[in-house]
């Protein structure tokens, strides 16, 4: 199958391009994005085939139906990283909370959050394209905690790719920097910046426009490419887990087949509401995707109002940083699919030079049909996650109760709602043991501690394990010094 662009096409880039060369080089013509022609019609056959399937089953026939440019060994050899989750047989286990409200757990990979999910396949994928190609790639991320280790993770020790990893230094909790510092295989170099997350992305997108820095890398022979969320191919592998956490509900005979359900989505750059869009497009029933924000709430201002409003916004830190987003990019192909190119070309341009655009009030209606919204202060969020603890003895991060409220408030509670867990509470202690037993200020390690005996549960070995390993990567550097400091690596 072939991928077409969001905002047409300009001629400077082929019309129609190849799943691998969409991973290599994700934006396309006016500044837009890669979808696919076509989405596969799956139907209802499809979800009755794999009701008895494992997991690698149905993602090996999910992927088969997009007819994509990578060899079946290697999808093969992708799909097998999930053997290495939590429960080999289940990587992604459907736990009932209440009556009608059950949690698709995403974060039972190596590092403990939903990154993982798409991560993991991705850098199988991206290596043997690259090795394809005979080419080499330097891939730079620039993380607020999550994205990073989960990067580092995925591409350590893989042919024809380097990593260059930025962090604001104090930025990301104990946890998340430890599970970057401690990486040691050499082709990873992570980069501590003095400043915030602002600073390192900024530094990441003028190393990306910089002329003297790819003429530098020209030199040696090294292509540059990202492994952000917008490129499709982290996006394909996070429709899967919409249709398998859809089939555990008809297992658990908790709803029967064809019977509609609510997708609860924490949303930030919506890749991961945008694979449950794609999944109700293809085969799951769904009544309507809900999506959940935190403060940064743009995302329930659009879909109430039809406005997408950055004119007075700025962004503010939350408890629940990995949703710390305003400019939410995969919300182009949702436009892209309701409303076509030309109308995505304009609003997406509206964004840009006057950071506003609206919608009518039928293509509002459109995309009501298909969403409603609202979001959670971190406040709130800390009851929720009390309350579901002692109400129903299941804890949750920061990130997943900002699901609780919009199930309040958008729900009708008769019918079954899947919300989405996208990190384990090992990733986000303080705040949990905070809302628990409200201390104040503890230090990751203490706080893993205070909540393991509260809740009598294990803090993982990946986890404690961190706190004794060696810090290999100590470069903490001001941000005109990345260029210099990244050269120096390759
Ligand atoms: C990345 C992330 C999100 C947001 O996911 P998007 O696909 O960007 O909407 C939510 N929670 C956690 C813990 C994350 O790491």
């Amino acid at each position: 199958m072939n991928f077409i662009q969001t905002r047409g096409f300009d001629t400077t880039k082929p019309e129609t391009v190849t799943f691998s060369q969409a991973i290599l080089a994700p934006i396309a013509s006016f500044g837009g994005l890669y979808v696919p022609e076509k989405l596969p019609e799956l139907g209802r056959d499809f979800l009755e085939k794999h009701l008895n399937s494992s997991y690698k089953e149905l993602a090996k026939d999910m992927l088969g139906r997009f007819e994509i440019d990578i060899d079946s060994e290697v999808i093969d050899e992708a799909l097998n990283l999930y053997d290495s989750f939590d429960d080999k047989n289940n990587p992604v286990p459907v736990v009932k909370v209440k009556e009608n409200l059950y949690i698709s757990e995403l974060y039972h990979g190596p590092t403990r959050a939903f990154k993982d999910m798409a991560l993991q396949p991705f850098g199988i994928v991206l290596s043997s394209i690259a090795q394809r190609l005979n080419e080499s790639y330097l891939i730079l991320a620039a993380t607020s905690g999550d994205t990073g280790p989960a990067a580092l993770e995925t591409f350590k020790n893989r042919a024809n790719v380097q990593v260059a990893c930025l962090y604001p230094d104090g930025g990301t909790s104990d946890v998340q920097r430890l599970q970057m510092v401690t990486e040691d295989a050499t082709n990873l170099k992570v980069i501590g910046i003095h400043g915030v997350f602002d600073d390192a992305q900024n530094a990441l997108k003028h190393l990306l426009a910089s002329e003297s820095f790819k003429a530098a890398l020209k030199e040696k022979n090294v292509s540059l490419s990202a492994a952000n969320s917008v490129n499709f191919g982290r996006i394909i592998f996070q429709i899967i887990y919409h249709i398998h956490s859809y089939l555990e509900l008809v297992r658990q005979n908790a709803i029967t087949m064809g019977e509609k359900v609510y997708l609860n989505v924490p949303s930030g750059n919506f890749g991961n509401a945008l694979g449950g869009y794609y999944a109700s497009q293809m085969c799951v029933p769904v009544e309507k995707i809900i999506i959940s924000s935190n403060e940064n709430n743009v995302l329930t201002k659009l879909i109430k109002s039809g406005k997408y409003d950055l004119r007075e916004s700025e962004v503010v830190g939350t408890t629940s940083p990995a949703m710390d987003i305003l400019k939410s990019s995969n919300i182009e192909r949702i436009l892209f699919d309701m409303f076509g190119f030309a109308r995505t070309r304009e609003l997406m341009e509206n964004l840009e030079t006057q950071k506003f655009y609206e919608l009518t009030a039928d293509e509002l209606t459109t995309l009501q049909n298909s969403f409603d919204a609202d979001f959670c202060n971190g406040d709130e969020g800390k009851v929720y996650i009390k309350d579901t603890f002692t109400n129903d003895n299941y804890l949750m991060d920061p990130h997943t109760a900002t699901c609780m409220k919009s199930y309040e408030t958008c729900c009708d509670p008769k019918i079954k709602t899947i919300a989405y867990s996208t990190a384990e509470w090992t990733k986000f202690s303080p705040v949990i043991a905070n809302a628990l037993t409200g201390e104040v200020d503890a230090h990751d390690i203490d706080a893993l501690e205070s909540i393991s005996q509260t809740a009598s549960l294990e803090i993982p070995a990946v986890i404690k394990g961190l706190f004794s390993k060696e810090i290999t990567q100590k470069t903490v550097i001001d941000k005109e010094d990345i260029e210099k400091e990244i050269l120096k690596f390759l």
